[in-house]
């Protein structure tokens, strides 16, 4: 007898969601510690130049390059040996390295753009997008975590950039990613969506928090909502995750379904929260909501997890 993991077709939603792109083969089993050298030594490799949560671009036909060669990393005060190795794309090596010129020092061909405006507004391909999302999130934590959290001596950058060693009392150090829940509650009729004191103008979202240690991602969803909007969960179900490097954190996107209908808001955390019907959603989402409310844009995954419920009204409608 065969085993057959699911019936339905292969479709995963974790690769529509922004930072998603990322082809990189990162060759995690070789990763000794002159990986880094090596990769320079390519004259094919390519490096992103990053600084203070910006990416440097340079002006292209009308369009931002994200990649700069080896040889032009000292212009920018990039020291390569604080480089780190993504991996390897078809066309070589790929690094990402931490650059010292401030913004408005830059030449006039380049832009130092923060990581947010560069993936919002699309400004470069997808693949290059999740490649910056892998150096943003390592390069952030080399840049918090200088020192050994055992001894407090320097620890040394290994494993081309993966680890971190601490010389002194012999401790490795390995990068950090932050589970973060996000989670759509829904009925057939209708979703939770909150609105929180940071949002653009007419935003509202799904709800999310950081799981706690000890957590299953079920009970950091059932608990977060309880918290956030005294809602109930009964059934939690895994939906998509998303890479999200500010600075390194990982969204995982559930759908929620609640077991009790009265909101009571945490207004320490959101500005607003309550049930919106399917159509209301429909139209933030398209952008056509008569009292200009939104949801977030299409590189978030909680975009992906209204979308997908908005648009699961057929098929749940063929269910019954
Ligand atoms: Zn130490």
């Amino acid at each position: 007898m065969s085993f057959r993991l699911f019936d339905a077709p292969l479709r995963e939603p974790s690769q529509f969601v922004g930072f998603a792109g990322n082809r990189i083969d990162r060759q995690s089993e070789n990763r000794a510690d002159d990986v880094v050298e090596k990769a320079l030594a390519d004259p094919k490799a390519r490096l992103m130049l990053m600084h203070g949560g910006r990416l440097y671009l340079k002006l292209a036909d009308g369009g931002f390059d994200p990649w700069f060669k080896a040889a032009e990393s000292s212009a920018f005060e990039a020291p390569l040996d604080r480089g780190v190795l993504l991996g390897f794309s078809n066309s070589g090596p790929v690094l990402a390295v931490p650059a010292g010129v401030e913004p408005e020092k830059l030449p006039e061909t380049v832009k130092a753009i923060d990581y947010r405006s560069v993936y919002m507004q699309g400004l470069i391909d997808e693949e290059a997008a999740g490649a910056m999302a892998q150096g943003a999130a390592l390069l952030a934590w080399h840049a918090s975590h200088a020192f050994c959290s055992k001894c407090g001596n320097p620890s040394e950058m290994r494993a081309g950039g993966y680890r971190r060693h601490c010389p002194a009392c012999g401790t490795d150090h390995f990068p950090r990613t932050d589970p973060v829940a996000i989670m759509l509650t829904v009925t057939r009729d209708k979703c939770l969506l909150g609105r929180g004191r940071h949002f653009a103008p007419g935003m509202y979202s799904a709800l999310a928090g950081f799981i706690e240690p000890g957590e299953t991602i079920e009970a950091a969803v059932r608990r977060e909502t309880l918290e956030e909007a005294g809602i109930r969960l009964g059934r939690v179900v895994y939906h998509a995750s998303q890479p999200w490097p500010f600075p390194y954190s990982l969204m995982i996107g559930c759908f929620g379904e609640p077991l009790n209908e009265d909101i009571q808001a945490d207004l320490n955390e959101l500005e607003d929260c309550r049930w919106f019907e399917r159509d209301e959603v429909r139209s933030m989402l398209d952008r056509q909501h008569a009292g200009g409310l939104i949801t977030p844009p299409r590189g978030a995954i909680a975009h992906h997890l209204i979308r997908a419920w908005v648009d699961s009204e057929q098929e749940q409608g063929a269910d019954r």
